[in-house]
């Protein structure tokens, strides 16, 4: 039984540069997509509903941009998940939203859904930044869309900020997060922006200095405003880490629904994912009746294995001594502590831990360490 739901809702104004999410936006979307995918997602929820404990401590609708959607579609789209499953006192409901697309009304809409925590994807706050990214609001839409969430009764906020822009400085760094922090904002998560090689901008990604110099910044930052760093990108206030992400990182189960959505069922170790094109999940859904699945695939030992390891170092409680087994994988650890990359969990000593380095060069120290 599944306590967890991810929904991706796949539109989006217009595509990001950066973006590799399946999301359309407008100059890719039909008129009729929308209720298409609405009709499609409406089977989907009536199809999975049986596999729902009958409370769920986490839904996350992401995407794309799931504040786009009108609310009564989507109450439409949902309303059989009712049918076998309710939300609890404690279930966090996580919605993404845009600042060019929300407003008091469709907030306020969403509050009474059930909707109790919202993303908002502000990435930069510079306007030639915003730009370059492709995105679609001004400095002043985020701020004003800041201001509204809290208007519309949100107190669980959460912000995503880029930081590695090309052309940005640590004093950019800086100025964003003394405005975001400037606003009652519970979460931030900030990602350094990467790019595939064959990208037009990746040329012009800052080096590996810098790249570490934003990511530490923001961690001396973040943690002088009294938010954890809990994840390698993520900084919540006390009590308001993302439980939905948490149950990710920690290997929990969770059910996607919507086009390029994951699932994982930990009791089978198996995932699957559905089709990354609207209309092979709404023609499975619809004409055929079918779960959407385009893939899926039993976890092997080895894939249990390395994924402990790299979801117990992105997170700042890290891992048990006793996974250090061989002796190879004790001596790196001790140089890793000599490098300062790895640490003593302060409030367990039977634990280790990534330090902010560690966290900012944790690929390397996956593959030294597992
Ligand atoms: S808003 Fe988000 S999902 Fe949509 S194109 Fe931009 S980055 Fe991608």
């Amino acid at each position: 039984m599944f306590r967890s739901i991810y929904a991706h809702f796949p539109f989006c104004e217009s595509k990001c540069h950066y973006c590799d999410f399946y999301s359309l936006g407008k100059e890719r979307t039909r008129s009729e997509d929308p209720l298409l995918f609405e009709k499609a997602l409406r089977v989907e929820c009536s199809l999975i509903s049986d596999k729902l404990d009958s409370e769920l401590e986490t839904l996350f609708f992401g995407g794309g941009t799931p504040s786009m959607t009108a609310f009564d579609s989507m109450a439409r789209a949902i309303e059989p998940l009712w049918s076998r499953t309710q939300l609890g006192p404690d279930t966090e409901w996580t919605m993404e939203a845009n600042p060019s697309s929300v407003d008091l009304t469709s907030l306020r809409q969403f509050r009474s859904l059930g909707v109790n925590r919202i993303s908002m994807g502000m990435q930069a706050l510079r306007p030639d930044l915003l730009t370059l990214l492709g995105r679609v609001h001004s400095q002043e839409q985020g701020l004003k869309a800041l201001e509204t969430l809290f208007e519309a009764g949100f107190e669980n906020v959460s912000v995503d900020l880029l930081c590695g822009v090309p052309g940005q400085s640590l004093k950019d760094v800086e100025a964003a997060l003394q405005t975001l922090c400037s606003f009652p904002i519970q979460h931030l998560s900030c990602y350094l922006l990467t790019l595939p090689g064959h990208h037009k901008m990746a040329k012009d990604l800052p080096d590996e200095d810098t790249q570490l110099s934003h990511l530490l910044f923001v961690d001396e930052w973040m943690v002088g405003q009294g938010f954890e760093h809990y994840e390698i990108s993520n900084y919540a206030k006390p009590g308001r880490k993302s439980k939905h992400n948490l149950r990710y990182w920690q290997g929990a189960s969770y059910l996607g629904l919507g086009p390029s959505a994951h699932s994982y069922c930990s009791s089978t170790q198996q995932r699957w994912k559905n089709f990354s094109s609207l209309h092979k999940y709404a023609t499975s859904l619809i004409e055929e009746k079918k779960l959407p699945t385009e893939a899926k695939e039993k976890l092997t030992p080895r894939q249990i294995h390395l994924e402990s390891w790299m979801l117990a170092l992105r997170l700042s409680d890290g891992f048990p001594l006793q996974w250090l087994e061989s002796a190879t994988q004790r001596s790196r650890a001790k140089i890793l502590e000599s490098q300062g990359l790895l640490e003593n969990h302060p409030a367990d000593p039977q634990r280790l831990r990534l330090t902010p380095r560690g966290f900012a060069l944790s690929d390397q120290i996956i593959a030294a360490l597992s």
